[in-house]
């Protein structure tokens, strides 16, 4: 069990980070694809060893890949960790809030683990605060230039 931080619109529920339903994490700016693990990317499977041909892949729709979707919520494990992640990224700041949570690790790593970012299956929200009382406001000042 685990404290940690992320920044998230205003307009969001933080409760709904404890529903298990809304447990995964797509990339925060694109989309990431990886191949896909049931056809291995060919986009097909033998579900019938006597089969003329192929079907198509359920879980790709034959294209080979897929989102790269993981579980857990995306989170940093410090307030500095989470200031460095936005500080860099130019992220639109204007009506968010910081959401301390306590969370388990997920098995997943997140995509940039290297700057502190973890996934965590979230257990309860501890507080949620404004930009000003985490002492982040400077990140949307900076922003704002
Ligand atoms: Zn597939």
């Amino acid at each position: 069990m685990t404290t940690c931080y992320r920044i998230q619109e205003r307009s969001r529920d933080p409760r709904e980070l404890l529903n298990p339903e809304n447990w995964t994490s797509h990339v925060w700016t694109g989309e990431v694809y990886r191949q896909c693990a049931t056809c291995h990317g060919s986009g097909e499977v033998w579900t019938d060893a006597d089969a003329e041909y192929p079907e198509e892949c359920p879980e790709c729709g034959g294209r080979g890949e897929t989102e790269d979707v993981r579980r857990g919520i995306s989170v940093c494990d410090s307030l500095e960790h989470l200031a460095c992640y936005f500080a860099d990224r130019h992220a639109d700041l204007k009506d968010v809030v910081v959401v301390a949570l306590a969370g388990d690790i997920s098995e997943d790593d997140d995509w940039e683990a290297a700057d502190g970012a973890l996934l965590v299956y979230p257990t309860a929200i501890v507080r949620v605060m404004t930009l000003a009382d985490a002492g982040l406001d400077w990140l949307r000042e900076e922003d704002a230039e």
